[in-house]
């Protein structure tokens, strides 16, 4: 047994072949614990996207491992990958991907109706309530904020009580201090329930949150920062900025 809800050994990602051919991530080695919260940085091109994407089996490596809980994501069939992605892991992305037709219950209801449940409507209900929107759940998303649009994207996320939470900019499109409630949810989500979550961000508030800050640079692991602050990690990340290609 571990208690590492996701891990990565020596993952590599390279797309293309030949010449043309570039390495997203190479020989990327990374432990993510239950129950913590891990922050994912570094330029543009970095390979934030691709970490993410092979670490929640949206994408396979080139080469190496990524376990989820325990399960080797790369002996899995895809309908085996597609069945673990709906039932033990959430996504919420800067867009917030809701159905504009379906109410704020409707949408937080859907990934159990994809999988064939029926969803209880307690269930539904009590993950409103947890993103503080238990008085919006027959709202549109157009009658809410964006804001509130993403409590309802995380409700959803939420509704199969997944082990590991993937975020990939989750506060982009929000203001400072609608990030700042999304951003209070998450942390008390890992605080209070032992969640896990890893989420790419570009904003050091926002990665202030978390409790590590991983540092790519050129698809490698550049550094650690745990416990930082949000100027710290402005501060580092600047000079990974300058850092020559
Ligand atoms: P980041 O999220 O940090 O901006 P990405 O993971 O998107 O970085 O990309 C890492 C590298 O891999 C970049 O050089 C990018 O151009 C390349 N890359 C990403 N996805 C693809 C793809 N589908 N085809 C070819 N190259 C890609």
């Amino acid at each position: 047994m571990t208690d590492d809800a996701v891990q990565l050994r020596s993952v590599t990602r390279r797309y293309g072949t030949g010449d043309m051919s570039v390495t997203a991530l190479d020989q990327v080695s990374l432990a993510f614990p239950k129950g913590t919260f891990t922050a994912v940085m570094g330029p543009s091109g970095s390979g934030k996207s691709t970490l993410l994407q092979c670490a929640a089996g949206l994408d396979r490596p080139t080469s190496g491992l990524v376990t989820i809980g325990g399960t080797e994501l790369t002996e899995l069939t895809e309908t085996e990958l597609t069945l673990l992605r709906r039932e033990r892991i959430g996504f919420v992305f800067q867009a917030f991907n809701l159905l504009p037709s379906l109410t704020a219950e409707q949408n937080v209801a859907l990934p159990l109706r994809l999988a064939g449940r029926r969803p209880p409507k307690a269930r539904v209900r009590e993950v409103l309530e947890q993103v503080g929107l238990g008085g919006r759940a027959r709202h549109r998303p157009a009658e809410m904020s964006g804001g509130q649009q993403q409590r309802v994207a995380l409700a959803r996320a939420l509704i199969t009580r997944p082990e590991v939470l993937f975020g990939d900019e989750p506060t982009g499109a929000l203001d400072s201090r609608t990030s700042r409630d999304v951003l209070t949810l998450l942390r008390d989500m890992v605080d209070s329930d032992g969640r896990t979550i890893i989420m790419v961000t570009h904003d050091p508030v926002a990665a202030s949150y978390a409790d590590r800050v991983v540092l790519l640079v050129d698809g490698g692991v550049n550094g650690e920062l745990t416990g930082a602050g949000a100027e710290y990690i402005a501060a580092r990340l600047t000079t990974l900025e300058a850092l020559p290609c």
